[in-house]
């Protein structure tokens, strides 16, 4: 994929924690990662692994009783870390914008579509009623929605699953942002909606030149909507790589344990295997690897050191003391 030089998203090093009765909790930590135009990075993990915190602090949206504990976040090269409210108001939706899981708890249920996306033109752009609702209508044919003039008329409980996520996807696009974070977009649609959504997705990023963040736990959904994927596990991400380095030669145990437990990604016939036991306290995280309670490779050495990303080629890291040992064995598989 195409990448331009200065990366429209840059992330460093970026800690973001929760203070809690029992001190602070590291949601984030330690996490880096660039995005260029035309380019779709996957954010995989468990609930809890940091993926949506890490989202929403992107947008400025840091979780209640969160606070950026450290690192950068630069969006085309302007350092956004604790911007104003009102700098923040003008960069989501002009810059960065949102899709969520949810469209229903993202779209006011009081208002038509038709007014709502209008609205984004009007209070952003001061556009004029007729014109807005006019732009309101291109945008909501040029996400598919049938008969788009008519249908600006209706509330979002009357469009389908997979149509009101069509109309959250034209509304983050109404101000033509350069970066598209989408959570989960597709979870909550059957399977069919989902691959027209993330085709959707896929024509609007490449007419757009968008760079796109795409959070999901579903490996399948990743393997056909992104280009590079970092896993991330308790706060921190554990392996990166383009889709296929991963998927093909996966260098972390807890990579290895996700691809076992989906079957669109799974090798034959082989039966599914859920990784045993649960994401840890992470306001008592273990010693050494975060992943030890739960790794079938774990040793001393694991138990005891926190091992730091190795570097396995351009973009290509893993934070396991056996990263190359892990590729290995994934070959023998
Ligand atoms: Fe497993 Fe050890 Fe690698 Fe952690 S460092 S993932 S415990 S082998």
């Amino acid at each position: 994929m195409h990448e331009t030089r200065t990366p429209l998203l840059e992330v460093e090093d970026l800690a973001v924690e929760f203070d809690t009765p029992r001190g602070p909790l590291r949601a984030v930590r330690g996490v880096s990662f660039q995005v260029g135009e035309c380019e779709t990075l996957a954010i995989v993990g468990e609930s809890g692994s940091g993926k949506s915190v890490t989202a929403h602090t992107l947008m400025g949206l840091t979780p209640l009783l969160a606070r950026v504990a450290g690192g950068r976040v630069a969006i085309e090269g302007r350092d956004v870390v604790g911007l104003p409210d009102r700098a923040w108001q003008k960069l989501r939706g002009e810059r960065i914008a949102m899709i969520f899981q949810d469209p229903l708890s993202a779209l006011n249920p009081s208002l038509t579509v038709g007014y709502q996306i209008a609205e984004m033109f009007r209070r952003h752009r001061g556009t004029g009623r007729a014109e807005a609702r006019r732009r309101a209508a291109e945008l909501m044919a040029q996400v598919g929605i049938p008969d788009a003039e008519r249908r600006l008329n209706d509330h979002p409980h009357r469009f389908s699953g997979g149509m009101r996520q069509r109309v959250m996807i034209a509304m983050a696009l109404a101000l033509d942002p350069i970066l598209l974070i989408a959570d989960e977009p597709t979870t909550a649609l059957d399977v069919t909606v989902q691959a027209q959504i993330l085709r959707l997705l896929r024509r609007r990023q490449q007419a757009d030149r968008l760079g796109m963040i795409l959070i999901s736990h579903d490996l399948g959904v990743v393997a056909r909507a992104a280009d590079r994927v970092a896993v991330m596990y308790a706060g921190r991400i554990v392996e990166t790589g383009t889709v296929a380095e991963v998927y093909q030669r996966p260098a972390h145990p807890y990579t290895i344990g996700l691809m076992r437990a989906v079957p669109t990604v799974r090798d034959g016939d082989a039966p599914l295997e859920a990784i045993e036991g649960h994401p840890p306290d992470l306001a008592a995280p273990p010693t050494g690897c975060a992943f030890h309670p739960r790794c079938p490779f774990a040793r001393d050495v694991c138990r005891e050191e926190d091992p730091q990303p190795r570097d396995l080629g351009p973009r290509r890291a893993s934070a396991c003391h056996f990263a190359e040992e892990m590729i290995a064995h994934a070959r023998t598989r």
